[in-house]
């Protein structure tokens, strides 16, 4: 297989999508090979795409079944504008709560600090990451893309094919790493470096319990909490405080609702009303990478946490994942050779996720000031009226308003 197999088919976004479906092309639609180690939200999101592209496609996936990591995630427009166009639109309505907006509250007294409506034509959701994985698994199965268990990958090879962890090799003609945070493919392409812990550790938890349709944010010194809706009766819950004390970076470590609630002792009422809910909680610490400087080599490639492992202040890791799954379809799938397209995928990803990866660096530092600094933040906050909601939105518009499906490299 040379590295000028073409994909000549556009993205097809399915027959559940509202705009008008591109065909593939059915007489070259089987020309490439695609082999995915992964199957997370990135690449379960590239599976459907390269598979409405045209491509035939195999997911390999270490654990035994789709991973309940448990928890929400929250799929802010500019992923959720990826979905819609693959067709997603209904599932994503079935399986999520729109988002009414984001509302800052002092975490200390419980004062509303100001309320941030989301607008725009695309919604912001709150939705279970297990059931959002469900159903882009469904949908790429559904697309023609092979799902298999059990089955994970020790190497991405620069011929596209892989070797799995069994220490068989798998021809394909394109081989993507999109193993998460501990991709050992982002370690092939770049070397080994030390991820940078950043004196801030996060307990995650889902409670039972209703809650109001927005992610609420408490902003306390040197901490914040963020909660939402999972459904009618289940909330949301992270809370991270800074600490000099280094806690392993995993979604897994459990931890004692006691501590979560020590480290919070002084905030606000409602807030205490909430971490009382807390049943089970996982702590994780939270590290600092750097974006990957290599994403491919021949006609391998990574994508999603593999090649940009960010901080989760801004909510955008899987958006980012789901925006590459997109891109690197539609690069594929312009028909010319493979090589060529990754080197366009990177080039079109790369610079968006580094600014990504920045910003959402930059935000924990505005949610955790103390003293003076805080005071002053929060009179002005107050005082600004609507002004507040309007600049904050203006913050995030880059982000949110980004359109992947336009996008070119
Ligand atoms: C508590 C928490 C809250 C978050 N909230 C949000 C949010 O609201 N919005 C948002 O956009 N992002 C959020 N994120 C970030 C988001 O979860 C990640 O950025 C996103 O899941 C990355 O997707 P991925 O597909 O790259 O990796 P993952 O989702 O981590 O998937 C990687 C997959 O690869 C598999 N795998 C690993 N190694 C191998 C191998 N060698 N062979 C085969 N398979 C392998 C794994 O088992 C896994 O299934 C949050 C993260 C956390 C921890």
């Amino acid at each position: 297989m040379s590295g000028a197999r073409r994909c000549t088919a556009t993205i097809d976004p399915g027959p559940a999508a509202a705009t008008p479906a591109r065909a593939a092309d059915p007489g070259r639609s089987r020309d490439v090979k695609v082999i995915i180690a992964g199957a997370g939200v990135g690449g379960l999101t590239a599976a459907l795409a390269l598979a409405r592209a045209g491509a035939e496609v195999e997911v390999c996936e270490q654990s035994p079944a789709l991973r309940d990591a448990g928890g929400g995630l929250q799929i802010t427009p500019n992923g959720a504008r990826v979905l819609h166009a693959l067709g997603l639109e209904e599932m994503l309505d079935e399986i999520g709560i729109r988002s009414e907006g984001v509302l800052a509250r002092d975490g200390l007294r419980g004062r509303t600090l100001f309320h941030m409506p989301i607008g725009g034509d695309i919604p912001y959701r709150f939705v279970h990451r297990s059931r959002l994985t469900q159903g882009l698994a469904e949908a790429a199965e559904a697309a023609g893309a092979e799902i298999r268990f059990d089955r994970g990958v020790r190497h991405l090879l620069p011929d596209g094919g892989v070797e799995l962890q069994s220490g068989a090799t798998v021809a394909a003609d394109l081989a993507v790493g999109a193993q998460g945070i501990h991709s050992l493919a982002r370690m092939e392409l770049n070397g080994e470096t030390a991820p940078v812990f950043t004196r801030n550790v996060a307990w995650r938890a889902v409670l039972p319990g209703p809650s109001v349709p927005r992610s609420q944010i408490w902003l306390l010194p040197g901490r914040h909490v963020v909660s939402y809706p999972l459904g009618p009766e289940l909330t949301n819950l992270v809370a991270v405080r800074e600490q000099a004390a280094w806690v392993g970076e995993g979604w897994h470590h459990r931890d004692a609702p006691g501590a979560l609630q020590g480290a919070f002792a002084d905030a606000s009422d409602d807030l205490q009303r909430i971490f009382a809910r807390v049943e089970e909680v996982h702590l994780w610490g939270l590290f600092r990478h750097d974006v990957a400087q290599v994403w491919r080599r021949g006609r391998s490639v990574i994508l999603g946490d593999a090649a940009h492992p960010m901080l989760p202040f801004l909510s955008q890791g899987a958006n980012m994942a789901i925006e590459d799954g997109w891109a690197l379809a539609d690069e594929v799938g312009r028909g010319e050779d493979i090589e060529a397209a990754l080197v366009r995928f990177q080039a079109r990803r790369q610079p968006r996720a580094a600014a990504v990866v920045a910003a959402s660096r930059g935000q924990a530092g505005l949610y955790h000031l103390r003293g003076l600094p805080r005071a002053g933040a929060h009179i002005a906050l107050r005082a600004s009226g609507s002004l507040t909601p309007r600049l904050m939105r203006r913050r995030v518009s880059w982000i949110y308003d980004h359109d992947e499906t336009a996008a070119r490299g």
